[in-house]
């Protein structure tokens, strides 16, 4: 295809990428959208069906509350505007994965519209805060998910199990324009639907999916490029893999001189390339009508009113919140953040403990996660360890009764055993050892026996000091009082 006569030839520095994402997230409601029946991952295939989940003639929808009451909370979270009425469409077309030929959708009435989602770009280095904005969206609806194929050499397989689990798909305004951005869109987006219990958006399990439409324009630029759709990215480095391809691709095809296509393109994450799936489909050819089985939804505002207190703090507002409050420095409170878990541990047992949040952020964010981790993973409230336990340790800390080190080593045995810190610190005899001549006797025994060292350190080198005091804190298992260590050694070294 040739282009337009007045598109002139640019070199590929003067394009710019203009990106808009269509997020769909399931909601982790205990039922389907439209009938009584569970959705769960991994089940039996077509053990979660009926007949109105099969599209059997005859069986009627009944609409989920909760899952509108959930549509509006993810709505409220991003600043939207909640619709006094919202309604259902039927948007027709014929494939396997959904037996009664059309999918239950909201076409020109969703329950959310406007708002935007805050992002966080990468910052210079890992340790300061990224540049934050705001990414528009252009509306939140709520419809019905369909099922799910597998294809096999000769055969496609059709689960019904997902079918008709109530899925919201957010709509961005064409408001982003890197692929890190896309990516940093998506992260917010998973962290508002975790922090709410709206979803665990696992990507691998479904639960969340991102299609990208990504067109490019000469910088400055008022008008809209020719867009794709990218589809098939199945992760988020995926999401930033296409995109990143798709504008490369793009730019590369208008500077030398040919028209971008409109259509949607698959994500081979195997080849790194996008390829053709299908000329663009339209609205008009979903012949999209209101469905005659479901009334309008009339949003009473007092539900709203009520929705919107029982909302958390976001995400980002807590994290700032930390900073501010607590002093955190921003690497603990972006390890913590993304975690709902972790966050209410830390909050708690700030809450208890006499001791500095830093040191309290620094065990939660660290020994805490590596022991849930090495122990099995999953969630941190599954295991016995409570708030209080680690309020309790670093008070021990604060108290001089142990040291930092033996609280991160008996961080691991109380995650597992939930075990009372005081308890432990007494049955093992870890009490700190402020004991002067006991001390004095094992620091000289350890100058007496490591001259290099001593050498290095009267020779100039203050770090040598290091190697003598770790014999120190080994000889007593970590008990000595590391300042009081210090102060022996550099005497006796003088
Ligand atoms: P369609 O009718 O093809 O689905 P929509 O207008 O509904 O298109 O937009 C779908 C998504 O594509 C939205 O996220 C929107 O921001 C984005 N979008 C629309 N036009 C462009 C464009 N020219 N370039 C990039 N993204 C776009
Ligand atoms: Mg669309």
């Amino acid at each position: 295809m040739r282009p337009p006569a007045l598109l002139k030839q640019r070199s590929a520095m003067e394009y710019e990428a203009v990106i808009g994402l269509e997020v769909h997230v399931q909601l982790a409601t205990a039922t389907k959208m439209f009938t009584r029946i569970p959705y769960r991952y991994g089940d039996l295939p077509n053990s979660l069906t009926n007949p109105v989940v099969m599209g059997l003639p005859g069986s009627l929808p009944v609409m989920n509350r909760r899952a509108v009451g959930q549509t509006i909370t993810v709505g409220l979270l991003f600043g939207c505007e909640i619709a006094e009425v919202c309604k259902w469409d039927r948007k027709n077309y014929f494939y396997p994965d959904q037996p009664k030929n059309y999918q239950i959708s909201q076409y020109d009435q969703p329950v959310c519209c406007g708002g935007s989602v805050e992002i966080e770009l990468p910052g210079p280095t890992r340790n300061v805060m990224g540049k934050h904005r705001n990414v528009r969206l252009t509306r939140i609806h709520l419809e019905e998910d369909v099922g799910k194929l597998t294809h096999e050499e000769t055969t496609s397989l059709v689960d019904l199990n997902r079918a008709g689990a109530p899925l919201i798909e957010i709509v961005s305004e064409p408001d982003i324009h890197t692929a890190d951005e896309a990516h940093a869109f998506l992260t917010s987006l998973r962290m508002h639907m975790i922090h709410s219990g709206i979803s665990d958006c696992d990507m691998e399990k479904g639960q969340l999916r991102c299609d990208a439409n990504v067109s490019v324009r000469p910088t400055g630029s008022g008008r809209l490029g020719t867009k794709v759709e990218i589809k098939n990215m199945n992760s988020f480095s995926g999401v930033r893999n296409g995109v990143s391809y798709e504008i490369d691709r793009q730019v590369r095809r208008l500077a030398g001189g040919e028209a971008i296509l409109q259509e949607t393109r698959g994500w081979n994450a195997h080849t790194d390339r996008t390829y053709s799936l299908r000329s663009k489909e339209y609205s008009h050819d979903y012949r999209y009508f209101p469905d005659p089985d479901l009334m309008p939804v009339r949003i009473s505002r007092s539900w709203v009113t009520e929705l919107r207190s029982s909302l958390p703090e976001l995400p980002f507002d807590r994290q700032r919140r930390w900073i501010r409050q607590y002093n955190l420095p921003f690497t603990l409170t972006s390890a913590l953040c993304p975690e709902p878990d972790l966050c209410r541990f830390f909050e708690a047992a700030v809450e208890l403990s006499a001791g500095d949040p830093q040191r309290v952020a620094n065990l939660v964010a660290n020994d805490i996660r590596r022991a849930v981790a090495t122990g099995g993973g999953g969630s941190l409230a599954s295991y016995p360890i409570h708030p209080a336990h680690l309020a309790e340790l670093v008070d021990l800390i604060a108290e001089g009764v142990i040291s930092k080190q033996i609280a991160q080593d008996l961080v691991g045995e109380i995650v597992q055993t939930g075990e009372k810190p005081g308890n432990l610190v007494e049955r093992r005899g870890l009490r700190q050892s402020t004991d002067r001549g006991e001390i004095e006797a094992i620091c000289t025994r350890v100058v007496e026996e490591n001259p290099r060292p001593v050498q290095e350190f009267r020779s100039g080198n203050e770090k040598a000091i290091n190697a003598l005091k770790g014999q120190v804190m080994r000889a007593t298992r970590g008990k000595a009082n590391p300042q009081l260590v210090d102060r022996i050694l550099r005497k006796q070294l003088s």
